[in-house]
């Protein structure tokens, strides 16, 4: 049996409540209104005015009169407060149907539709959050595709090289040199980041990411780190420096992830820096050891600062899919400073250079001080 809508149990309800009334009402003044009106007769007598000729007419009369009254108030008071009802019922209604409407259209693929705002405050309320949500999924969905657009991007470059060469050398219409080969091993090593970087932020994803700190002095892996990216620098004119002071203190972190980080902000200040300087530098403080990454490159607006963090967030996409980038390097960096306790931001300006700079906790902090 199909369960009563809403809107009608509304309309019954308010219509019980009224019945109730009417009969309640009716019965009282049934019970009650004849005997007080033979009081008040009673009462006219005692004032020596004689009803008793006409006192069986007066009572039929005002009995009359009164089934009379009764009626046309139960007539009119019910119309008037059924129609109420049922205006009611449907005010309280129609936003719901309103947003069942726009639930079903959201479901059929329509993400932006949005619940109009009510003035029923419960509705409001659930308004909000369902706006909410719907924003949210938006948000993921709208992630989602620019993901797959990009993946298929990305993972389309150099495979359409990879097969075009592949196919040369097969044919012999390609000479097989060390260049190409090298050129071949370029591709396969970016599309290897690529699924690298897409491994990494799904572990993030599902909250899994296997950190086993330690004791880490840090020296020598600065030094390695600037060594190895100066190899890097090709032949345009950038300097890499390291400024840590020689009595750097230990930290309390995962090595091989301090590392990733690090290679993660020098590989990107490397990439957007056409000449100048790329400085990694160090700085104790009493419980924390300071770790930034600066350069003299492309810098980033400051509209665009709040979401360079972010995942598949690049600055010039078709710049970056050029250099190689993902977008998923910084959303990483911030997740692994994070889960080793430490914090992670950036300052930069456009056309002078930018700053990524994070810190993480000391194996024994100072507590002189
Ligand atoms: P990508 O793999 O694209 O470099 P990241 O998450 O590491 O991904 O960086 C996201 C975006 O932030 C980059 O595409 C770039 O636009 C911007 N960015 C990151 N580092 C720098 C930097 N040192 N200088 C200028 N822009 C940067």
């Amino acid at each position: 049996m199909a369960k009563p809508s809403l809107r009608s149990r509304l309309f019954l309800s308010h219509l019980a409540v009224m019945g109730v009334g009417i009969i309640t009402l009716a019965s009282v003044g049934w019970l009650y209104s004849p005997r007080l009106f033979v009081v008040s007769l009673e009462r006219i007598e005692g004032y020596g005015i004689s009803v008793r000729q006409v006192r069986t007419q007066l009572i039929q009369g005002f009995e009359f009169a009164w089934t009379r009254g009764m009626l046309w108030s139960v007539l009119i008071g019910a119309g008037a407060a059924g129609g109420l009802s049922y205006w009611v019922s449907r005010r309280i209604i129609r936003p719901l149907d309103h947003m069942e409407a726009v639930t079903r259209q959201f479901a059929a693929g329509h993400l932006s539709e949005r619940v109009p705002p009510s003035e029923i405050l419960e509705i409001q309320r659930l308004a909000n959050s369902f706006n909410r949500m719907a924003a949210d999924l938006e948000g993921v969905e709208q992630r989602r595709r620019e993901l797959v657009s990009d993946l298929t991007h990305e993972l389309r470059t150099p495979l359409t090289i990879v097969k075009g060469y592949l196919e040369g050398l097969g044919d012999g219409t390609v000479e097989p040199s060390a260049e190409l080969y090298q050129r071949l091993a370029r591709e396969a090593g970016r599309l290897q980041r690529l699924v690298n970087d897409l491994q990494e932020l799904s572990k993030l994803e599902a909250g899994y990411l296997p950190i086993q700190t330690e004791t880490v002095n840090l020296p020598p892996l600065l030094h390695s780190l600037v060594l190895g990216f100066a190899d890097q620098v090709g032949d345009r004119p950038i300097e890499i420096r390291l400024s840590a002071p020689s009595d750097l203190p230990a930290i309390k972190a995962d090595p091989e992830r301090v590392e990733q980080i690090l290679v993660n902000l020098l590989g990107n200040a490397l990439r957007y820096t056409e000449s100048g300087e790329i400085t990694l530098e160090a700085k104790a403080e009493p419980d924390r050891v300071w770790l930034a990454v600066r350069d003299t490159g492309s810098g980033i607006a400051e509209a665009d600062l709040p979401s360079v963090f972010e995942r598949f967030w690049r600055a010039d996409r078709s710049r970056d899919r050029n250099s190689g980038g993902t977008g998923i390097g910084l959303t990483i960096c911030r997740r692994l400073v994070e889960v080793q306790g430490g914090e992670i931001s950036v300052i930069s300006q456009l056309g002078q250079g930018s700053e990524f700079r994070f810190w993480l906790p000391r194996a024994f902090p100072d507590r002189k001080r």
